[in-house]
């Protein structure tokens, strides 16, 4: 059942014992959304919890809290008496779902977010889901502390590639704003955020080498096999090198999680990869989404591939006659070198 903010208050004001959490793979606007989220809860007296069912990428220490954040053991269990799910639909939650049986109080910004019987909050305008936490920590009356304010501008940041993406309104820099008065430091952030190791810069070079293009140059892919996985600590970032390539419209990354287990990433100018996700089971936004596929590397690459272009045809970003030609092309492509 789809909610207003102040009801999604409401809801907040009435729990006592909350369980927060937020999607695995967790970015920078899921971690920084529950760890405001905990935060805001606990000035309020409540008792509160950040469980996520991953591991939480090194970078995202720079707010603070993050070491308070729990994965949840197996047959482990927390008696809460709401279970608020932040920056996704509630099936992208893993074992949290097992903790409790508590009522949901979902609060998103993803377009794809249908709901289901719980209650819902969705802002597909906003560019982060620290956009609306911010909002809702003005209707709660909360103190906006600094620390809070560098997990909401830190989840701001990241969610709008640092204020380039199309997300990017005018709204979004006034709430950025405000949390830069309220003591963030933006270039500490960025800092932060940006650090790699040289291993990760060794893997960005593997994953480069490893782009194929498909469909006359529009649809651009690195691929993840097994072996490379190995050697990779997080793909954050990855898919955004090939995204800038002149004439590429859908820039995509197939990664090994396990066996007959890919992950795929997906970003664009334009073309709604958020549908394309939806058709092979994921979601997302415009103009960067995702999905897991349960399948073999070559058919997960072959379906990706496919799914990518029967879509482009349908939405007219590539001609029917193009398209016979290139879908021959393309897969004799990957086949000879895949
Ligand atoms: P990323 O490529 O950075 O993992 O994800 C890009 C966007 O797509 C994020 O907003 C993320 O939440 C969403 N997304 C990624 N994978 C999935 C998925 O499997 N299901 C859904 N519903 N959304 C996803
Ligand atoms: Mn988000």
């Amino acid at each position: 059942m789809l909610i207003t903010l102040q009801e999604a208050a409401a809801k907040l004001r009435a729990a006592e014992k909350i369980l927060v959490t937020a999607h695995v793979n967790p970015d920078g606007d899921a971690i920084g959304s529950t760890l405001a989220m905990l935060q805001i809860l606990r000035e309020m007296g409540k008792n509160v919890q950040v469980y996520i069912d991953d591991k939480i990428p090194r970078n995202f220490s720079v707010m603070p809290f993050e070491e308070e954040i729990r994965r949840p053991r197996e047959d482990e269990k927390f008696d809460a008496d709401l279970l608020v799910v932040l920056d996704t639909s509630t099936d992208r939650i893993s074992e949290v779902a097992k903790l409790t049986d508590a009522p949901i109080l979902n609060i998103d910004h993803h377009v794809t977010n249908r709901g289901g019987d719980f209650d819902l909050y969705v802002d597909a305008d906003a560019a982060a889901t620290c956009e609306i936490i911010l909002q809702l920590a003005r209707e709660l009356g909360a103190k906006i502390t600094t620390n809070i304010a560098v997990c909401l501008y830190t989840g701001i940041a990241t969610d709008t590639g640092f204020f380039n993406y199309s997300n990017t309104r005018a709204r979004t820099l006034h709430a950025a704003a405000e949390l830069v008065e309220l003591g963030v430091e933006p270039n500490l952030i960025s800092e932060q955020m940006e650090r790699r190791s040289y291993n990760d810069l060794k893997v960005m070079s593997a994953a480069l080498d490893t782009t194929k293009f498909f469909y006359g140059g529009r649809v651009a892919g690195m691929f993840i096999d097994e072996e490379l996985a190995r050697i990779v600590d997080t793909t954050e970032g990855l898919v955004d090198l090939i995204r800038v390539i002149d004439g590429v419209d859908v820039a995509f990354l197939l990664t090994f999680k396990e066996k007959n287990v890919y992950r795929v990433s997906m970003r664009s100018k334009g073309v709604e990869v958020s549908d394309i996700a939806r058709r092979l089971g994921g979601g997302g936004h415009v103009r960067a989404a995702g999905c897991t596929l349960n399948k073999s590397f070559d058919e997960a690459k072959r379906i990706l591939i496919r799914t990518i272009g029967e879509f482009m045809i349908e939405q007219g970003y590539l001609r029917p006659a193009e398209y016979d030609n290139r879908e021959e092309i393309a897969l004799a492509d990957f086949d000879a070198n895949g």
